[in-house]
């Protein structure tokens, strides 16, 4: 017997494991967040290329939410509007490159987009990449140009940019002991109001780690919403949005624009 078909049929099944094409969109009424840290040109880099999303198609990305009649918010409006409403879409930056001003502001500002911005206190000078797995030491994110706090001041001044806070040191709350917990969370809110002199009610956990205890930490620390790195859309079926657990939609430098837009659609590119 004649196996042509099977080999017509596997490309087919590959792009389908890949993608995730077939599966229903979600309603345009559960808010999408998306999860960036750098917006530059991938470069001689070698690890780390997801986190990097190149400038044309962030542009690409953000002209095409606008064109789609995606509502851009803060996480601070999202959790105001108890993650209910219209067409609304969350666009986050973690960390704090420099990227973020000198390439992600200007598209941002074209297309009347808002961000938030989870941005590390300490955050010149210091390899977190090490903190979760030893063997992540490459030394290239610590080498990536950190917003100065001038810097971040004009991200705020832009009117685009909610700051949020993402721990004093980044660090990697289970081996953290539990009273520098307490003050990695609660002093990365005041330290960044003072700073800023502005409001930061939103939090990312740092590496997307976290347990209860955490979570209760960033409640005492009057923190009124908090987003992890578990992929995925909130409010899918009966299950509400958790406002202290929320999940992101990471959007990859290794992703085409057809990607992205599966992303937008189901919260996840698919498992290849
Ligand atoms: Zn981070």
């Amino acid at each position: 017997m004649s196996l042509w078909w099977l080999t017509a049929l596997l490309p087919f099944a590959w792009l389908s494991a890949r993608y995730c094409w077939w599966r229903t969109a979600l309603p345009d009424a559960l808010p999408r967040v998306l999860m960036y840290h750098m917006v530059s040109a991938q470069g001689e880099a070698k690890k780390h290329r997801g986190l990097r999303v190149e400038p044309a198609m962030f542009e690409r990305q953000v002209a095409w939410l606008a064109a789609n009649g995606w509502q851009f918010v803060t996480m601070a409006e999202l959790t105001e509007r108890d993650f209910r409403g219209g067409k609304q879409v969350a666009i986050t930056f973690d960390d704090g490159y420099e990227d973020n001003l000198l390439n992600a502001l200007p598209i941002l500002q074209k297309y009347d987009a808002k961000a938030t911005l989870y941005l590390v206190v300490e955050r010149h000078d210091n390899d977190w990449s090490v903190k979760k797995k030893a063997h992540h030491n490459s030394g290239e994110l610590a080498a990536e140009p950190k917003l100065s706090d001038d810097q971040v001041r004009q991200l705020l001044d832009s009117g685009v940019f909610e700051l949020g806070g993402h721990t004093l040191t980044h660090c990697h709350l289970p081996s953290t002991a539990p009273a520098d917990k307490a003050r990695e969370i609660s002093a990365c809110r005041w330290a960044l109001e003072e700073t800023f002199n502005t409001p930061v009610t939103s939090f990312a956990y740092p590496f997307g780690i976290f347990d209860d205890e955490d979570v209760a930490l960033v409640r005492d620390a009057g923190f009124t919403n908090a987003v992890t790195t578990n992929e995925g859309i909130d409010g899918a079926g009966q299950s509400a949005a958790d406002p202290w657990r929320l999940r992101r939609i990471k959007v990859s430098g290794k992703d085409n624009f057809w990607a992205f837009k599966i992303r937008m659609r189901i919260g996840f590119r698919g498992h290849l």
